[in-house]
């Protein structure tokens, strides 16, 4: 996926570990998600298919949306649950690094 920001800067997303690209999850599905990692945990079978079907209906919750900073101006893009990119505006305009390490 390829991006541009409102500032023209291109935010890149073509590969795992970005440090501008994150996961957000609602405080709404915070307990559910941990609620399924304990059910697969607790009471997946002791088989290979069994533990790999347990991991799998954890991964298919999705409680998690993709979000986005720009590295220009610090705008944070994330999809609304209609699945359109909306963009939130840091109040001191600058790349603040919220999802990466210092
Ligand atoms: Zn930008």
């Amino acid at each position: 996926m390829k991006l541009t920001c409102t500032c023209n800067h291109p935010i890149i997303d073509n590969t795992d570990g970005l440090s501008h690209k994150g996961y957000v999850i609602s405080d709404a599905h915070w307990n559910n998600f941990w609620d399924a990692i304990d059910k697969a945990i607790e009471e997946s079978g002791p088989s290979p298919e069994d533990k790999e079907r347990a991991c799998m209906s954890v991964r298919q919750t999705r409680p998690f949306r993709s979000i986005w900073e720009c590295t220009h101006c610090g705008r944070l893009w994330m999809d609304n649950p209609a699945g359109k990119l909306v963009a939130y505006v840091p109040g001191n305009g600058t790349y603040n690094r919220v999802l990466g390490n210092k």
